[in-house]
């Protein structure tokens, strides 16, 4: 992967280094590196004063820290204003360049100095790390929220500091806000006195060593679920109290269970003084994990739409997921964002490995499989994958870090590395890590030391490939019968971009028949091919499928004749691990070209009525959905859509289980698209075709009237404006502007994408939600003008927006479309000059399932 030598910043930066003439933009490794060998010691005392509706905060700041050689420092402070400045007690006149402020040598000591600075910084809607959220629901006031999120870099846009992860510091918070508000820190209160003016001054104690981006702060009238011992607490706004009390208690009691559990299987006891949750309407994230006090989205906790047991299972999968973080990223951190991995692969693996152990029935490895694999998959098979480890020449990329490679193919490959080691010395490896670097910061490779070391393991090949290289393998199997013995069985591997690396793989290979059980043959495979010798003799199988159990990572096609046999067999598997692996097995022949998406689709119309299972029947219907919407041709959809319709409308009527009945319900949303389909959406609104046993939420009918504005019903526009009257909640404003962006009409696209971009008043939550129904999928011809422009926002988008916003950006306008000439349009693109490498790789990423759709419809145009 191509990477910048040395941004010319830096060059500049280090020529210059004992007379700072210019600092260098963001915060380059070099800096970082040079300032984590010079600085230790780091305290911050910080007080904000927080005042209704201000559009800034006033800060103090008392920064204590240790020199080691007498030398010019560099802190960061990207936003606000300086209002005065002194060090060691002298008054200084510092400006703030490219985002730093220099402490001049001659003021400083080696040893102990204290900086002391005074500044405003904003607090807005959006665009800020410190965001104001105003209470539409509340009746009395329309009360008010600020918090701060700082990750991955944002903290220096709050105040002065050295904002990177290994130089951990001890906070101590002070906030003068209304007497009425809640706050919640990292730490527990210390003090809380009266001050003028009606407002309160809270003093928190001073933290245990965290990283700038895990300090944070929530306030506001939040109030406290109640007090309940051995639960942490849990705040949300009042507004909502009352729905919290009924619906959140089992996020107190999954989160205690799982302290109790993470704490012995790391051998290390809740590494803070407390645990507190604050629930934020529109967080940017699903959670985030701050030392003490992780934020969680409120939708992710109360649903907005009628929940289905899994929905239940993904928030207590989130919450395990944050809580994991509290160890994994808080108590040990990454040195740099390019380990990011470390934190999220192992709190995304570990929140899996707790659920397993705490609810046993849930068959949750099936879960990680369809959660986590396929996200994987879909980024890692494209040109613009980049391996776990991700060089980030300069803390402003630490964005660009986030996505399925951390989140999802991470904990794919620690599935394989815990199959590789066993369950004992996987654990005990993780132990041994945590301990030694508990507090402080640690590379990649001291994992993997601390693996090699309790295995006797050598890692250091598995570790290149599988984390400093980028890309996957498809793995082959080749077996044939003579007088009905296995003669031959092999298995093979090739990159799927087309290099010539090879992985080491592990994986069981499950020998299927048709009246007895299966047979597994375990196969090591670390070259090309590998004839496994196990299998010889067992009796002439079935079927044969290489990722038994799925503890491989790669995508494992199936052979031709073991294709036919799933398919003729795959309704009657009755293991539902086994039935979805080899489903997966069959959606990835569709995106591979293999298997025509019009045959694809009569197995689901089939099999589907009596698939039990709720999660592999939601993903046979996402499936269903976008082979419908994107890979078959204009007829094969007429045709196929009235038989979805029929039976998305059977089922959700007569499903024996509830979770099947919503499931369904959703399918006929997403795919009804006849008069007749249209017809029964609009039932559902008036409540003439109720969904038995289902209350519907508001996002519900929400995404309903959404979907008839999109598919231009002439009661559309009448449906969304009685909508609005009857839900003028915070929520209902914004999901009537979703709905609005769904309008098939240029005029409304035109007005949409310029709010996107130029209204800095506007919610992220809310642009971030509309993305899919400006580009819903039967309007591309309206939103193609808008493609390139949208390829053109993208470096002011990664400046301004949050982490997780440009992907969805770039993915909505790409999948919003299904043409060669919008496949031709963003390739022109990539070519017509400079673009920044990791928008190029994030653009190749997102145009992967373009080119996916634009082949399928190439060879299978009927
Ligand atoms: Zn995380």
């Amino acid at each position: 992967m191509a990477n910048p030598l040395v941004p010319a910043s830096l060059l500049i930066f280090m020529a210059a280094s004992s007379s700072l003439a210019e600092a260098p933009r963001g915060i380059p490794r070099e800096l970082a590196r040079q300032r984590a060998a010079q600085i230790s010691d780091v305290r911050y005392r910080l007080a904000f004063a927080l005042s209704p509706k201000a559009a800034t905060t006033a800060g103090e700041e008392e920064l204590r820290f240790k020199l080691k050689t007498l030398q010019p420092v560099l802190l960061d402070f990207r936003d606000g204003r300086l209002l005065s400045a002194s060090v060691n007690d002298a008054d200084l006149d510092l400006k703030q360049e490219n985002g730093h402020l220099e402490l001049p040598g001659d003021k400083l000591r080696t040893g102990e100095n204290t900086v002391r600075i005074s500044f405003f910084v904003p607090i807005a809607a959006a665009g800020k790390p410190l965001t104001r959220f105003e209470d539409q629901d509340d009746q009395d006031d329309h009360s008010e929220y600020v918090y701060s999120l700082f990750v991955p870099m944002d903290a220096s846009m709050a105040f002065p500091c050295f904002d990177q992860p290994d130089l951990k510091g001890r906070f101590t918070l002070e906030l003068t806000a209304p007497d009425d508000w809640t706050i919640v820190s990292n730490a527990a209160v210390a003090s809380a006195t009266a001050a003028r003016g009606g407002q309160r001054r809270t003093r928190f104690a001073e933290t245990l060593p965290i990283s700038t981006y895990l300090f944070a702060f929530a306030a506001g009238p939040f109030r406290q679920l109640p007090a309940s011992a051995g639960l942490p607490a849990l705040y949300v706004r009042k507004s909502k109290f009352e729905r919290a009390q009924a619906e959140a208690t089992e996020v107190r009691q999954i989160a205690a269970r799982g302290m109790q559990y993470l704490s012995s299987f790391f051998a290390q006891p809740f590494p803070f003084p407390k645990y507190d949750m604050v629930l934020i309407p529109g967080l940017a994230y699903g959670g985030m994990e701050h030392a003490g006090a992780t934020f969680l989205r409120e939708e992710s906790v109360l649903f907005r739409t009628a929940p289905t047991h899994s929905d239940l299972l993904n928030r207590d999968i989130l919450v395990l997921h944050e809580l994991t973080h509290q160890w994994f990223g808080n108590l040990v951190t990454m040195r740099w964002f390019d380990d990011l991995w470390l934190k999220e692969g192992f709190a995304q693996y570990m929140a899996y490995q707790a659920l397993a152990t705490l609810q046993p029935d849930e068959n949750v490895w099936k879960r990680f499989y369809e959660s986590i694999k396929p996200e994987a998959y879909a980024i890692d098979s494209t040109k613009g994958t980049t391996p776990i480890y991700q060089e980030i020449p300069n803390l402003e990329d630490a964005k660009s870090a986030y996505g399925a490679i951390v989140y999802s193919k991470a904990p794919g490959v620690l599935k394989q590395l815990a199959f590789v080691l066993g369950a004992e010395h996987f654990q005990r490896g993780l132990q041994l890590y945590l301990k030694e670097h508990a507090y402080g910061n640690a590379e990649w490779n001291d994992l993997v030391h601390a693996f090699e070391r309790v295995s006797g393991k050598p890692l250091d090949h598995w570790a290149e490939m599988w984390i400093r290289h980028r890309g996957m393998p498809q793995v082959g199997v080749s077996w044939s019968c003579a007088g009905g013995r296995l003669s031959e069985l092999s298995v093979s591997q090739h990159d799927v971009l087309g290099s010539a690396d090879v992985w080491p793989l592990a994986m069981q290979i499950g020998l299927n028949y048709a009246n007895r059980d299966q047979v597994l043959v375990r196969a090591d495979l670390n070259g090309k091919a590998l004839e496994v010798a196990g299998a010889k003799d067992a009796e002439c199988p079935n079927f044969v499928f290489a990722n038994e159990e799925d503890n491989a990572y790669g995508r494992f096609l199936l052979d031709s004749r073991s294709r036919e046999a799933v398919i003729a067999q795959i309704g009657g598997i009755r293991d539902p691990l086994r039935r979805t692996l080899l489903w997966g097995s069959l959606w990835d022949s569709v995106r591979n070209t293999e298997l025509a998406p019009g045959d694809y689709l009569a197995l689901p119309v089939r099999l589907l009525p009596g698939e039990e299972d709720e999660t592999l029947a939601r993903s046979l219907l996402s499936h269903s959905t976008t082979a419908l919407h994107r890979y078959v041709s204009p007829a094969r959809r007429n045709e196929y859509v009235p038989r979805f319709e029929a039976l998305a409308e059977d089922r959700m009527l007569h499903s024996a289980k509830l979770d099947l009945r919503i499931v369904w319900f959703r399918a006929l949303e997403a795919t009804a698209e006849t008069p007749q389909g249209l017809a029964r959406l609009k039932e559902i609104l008036n409540g003439r075709l109720a969904v038995p046993g289902v209350e519907l939420r508001p996002l519900d009918r929400w995404n309903l009237v959404t979907a008839l504005v999109a598919h231009g019903d002439p009661e559309g526009a009448a449906t969304l404006g009685a909508e609005k009257q009857r839900d003028a909640s915070g929520d209902g404003q914004k999901y009537a502007y979703v709905a609005e962006a769904a309008r098939p009409e240029a005029g409304t696209k035109q007005r949409y994408f310029k709010d996107f971009l130029q209204n800095a008043s506007r919610p992220e939550d809310w642009v971030e939600q509309s993305l899919y129904a400006f580009n819903y999928w039967n309007e591309s011809g309206l939103t193609a003008p808008y493609l390139k422009e949208a390829l053109e926002a993208l470096p002011q988008i990664k400046h301004e927006r949050k982490i997780f916003f440009l992907e969805d950006w770039l993915t909505a306008f790409i999948d919003g479309q299904q043409s060669g000439a919008a496949q031709a349009e963003v390739y022109a693109y990539l070519k017509s000059g400079e673009i920044d490498p990791d928008l190029r790789l994030k653009i190749l990423q997102a145009v992967d399932e373009l080119d996916r759709t634009v082949a399928i419809r190439r060879k299978f145009p009927n």
